[in-house]
């Protein structure tokens, strides 16, 4: 097909979805719909702004709720989430960490904030995140046993922990890299970031590894402006979470006296109060996010050149992000349907640079990544904010 003919494609198909929004279409926008006035306005009338207040109690608890997963530690942000999760699964200075080459940049940089090396593996073509099945052919081929734990041998360096990522909201296949881990005897943690309402069966991403992460970046499903949560079933793991979120100050009525280095990660009352009123309009959010989707995946049916991504087989994806993927012989034209799309004020974005193109991570260690590269090369997200179908509300 040639480029006009898939561009004029692409704008027809994207023009029968949601032509008739005002342009720019953003890519995602986020939507107070809800209680979030009443909430916030709370907090600036009893002065309860910072970092303790009855939300961020209730945000936890809701958080909790909502994703069967038995302790939540509400932070300051995604990214300082999976930091802190890392380092409480055990991941030290000169380890290295296994993560998907397709991720936004704040897997990796949580991992080097450890002083960890990341490690990048391939994704998997069913559900866009890493590939169980080469995770295990790459660890069978790289690690050996050393003092108790695994080591690369081709660096000598100790392997720590995996870190699968839930690419636009679509869930990585857990069961199974849950036994790749288990055999090798690493631990997981999941950045469930993009992932609030995505679910594998009946079970919440993020709760299938040792610990999940979330983000309420003002991009993603809901928002607090920014912040995020860390998710957990292990109660000591949640007692150590909350101390090293909060300076590691023991509690005491008016003394100062921290036990060891830790961080001021702790969400603000304010944006936990948004958190809130966000997560009581979360699913009329994931059901029109569910509609958007099927209207796509309808104005896209009779493409030629381009096929909607799917929520992968037994699973309910949150469709964060709708994307479609360009066949294998137009990928080259992905730049071209780019332009023409946000010409038209549709803010179309390809999938991230893959990690070990961007200069800081060009030297790390990686897997044969050919699945990454043709992912990275013919995906294209579309405007997927819930506010393209009207409320039932
Ligand atoms: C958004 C996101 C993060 C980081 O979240 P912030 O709240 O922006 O720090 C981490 N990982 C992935 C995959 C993300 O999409």
């Amino acid at each position: 097909m040639s480029e006009k003919a898939l561009a004029d494609e692409f704008l027809g198909a994207l023009q029968r979805a949601v032509g008739a929004a005002d342009r720019p279409v953003p890519l995602h926008e986020p939507e107070f719909a809800g209680h979030e006035w009443e909430y916030v306005r709370d907090c600036l009338d009893t002065g309860w702004v910072s970092s303790v207040g009855k939300y961020v109690d209730e945000f936890e608890v809701r958080l909790t709720q909502y994703t069967g997963a038995r302790h939540a530690i509400a932070v300051v942000n995604g990214t300082a989430a999976l930091h802190a999760a890392l380092v409480v699964a055990g991941v030290r200075p000169g380890d290295e960490v296994l993560l998907p080459a397709l991720t936004f940049v704040a897997t990796a940089n949580a991992i080097s904030q450890c002083g960890a090396v990341p490690h990048f593996v391939d994704s998997a073509e069913d559900t866009l995140g890493l590939d169980p099945a080469a995770l295990k052919g790459y660890l069978a081929h790289i690690a050996e046993p050393a003092g108790g734990g695994l080591r690369n041998r081709l660096t000598g360096r100790r392997l720590a922990a995996v870190v699968p990522m839930h690419t636009f909201g679509h869930p990585a296949d857990m069961p199974a890299l849950l036994a790749v881990a288990e055999q090798f005897g690493l631990p997981i943690v999941e950045d469930a970031a993009e992932s609030l309402g995505s679910f594998i069966g009946d079970r919440h991403t993020g709760t299938f590894g040792l610990l999940g992460t979330l983000s309420f970046n003002g991009n993603k499903v809901i928002t607090t402006g920014g912040g995020g949560a860390i998710l957990t079933d292990d109660a000591t793991i949640a007692r150590r979470l909350k101390h090293l979120t909060t300076t590691a100050k023991r509690p005491h009525r008016w003394e100062f006296f921290h036990d060891e280095v830790a961080w001021n990660y702790r969400l603000p009352n304010l944006n936990a109060a948004l958190g809130c009123a966000q997560l009581e309009r979360l699913p009329d959010m994931l059901a029109r996010k569910r509609v958007l989707a099927g209207v796509y995946r309808s104005a896209f049916s009779a493409s030629a050149g381009l096929r909607f991504v799917d929520e992968p087989a037994g699973c309910r994806s949150n469709y964060w992000l709708n994307s479609v993927r360009l066949d294998e012989p137009s990928m080259a034209r992905r730049d071209a349907l780019l332009t023409a799309a946000n010409d038209q004020g549709f803010q179309c974005r390809p999938a991230w640079t893959l990690m070990h193109r961007l200069p800081m991570y060009e030297h790390c260690p990686r897997a044969p990544l050919p699945v990454a590269e043709r992912l990275e090369a013919a995906l294209i997200n579309l405007p997927s904010s819930a506010k393209l179908v009207k409320g039932t509300k």
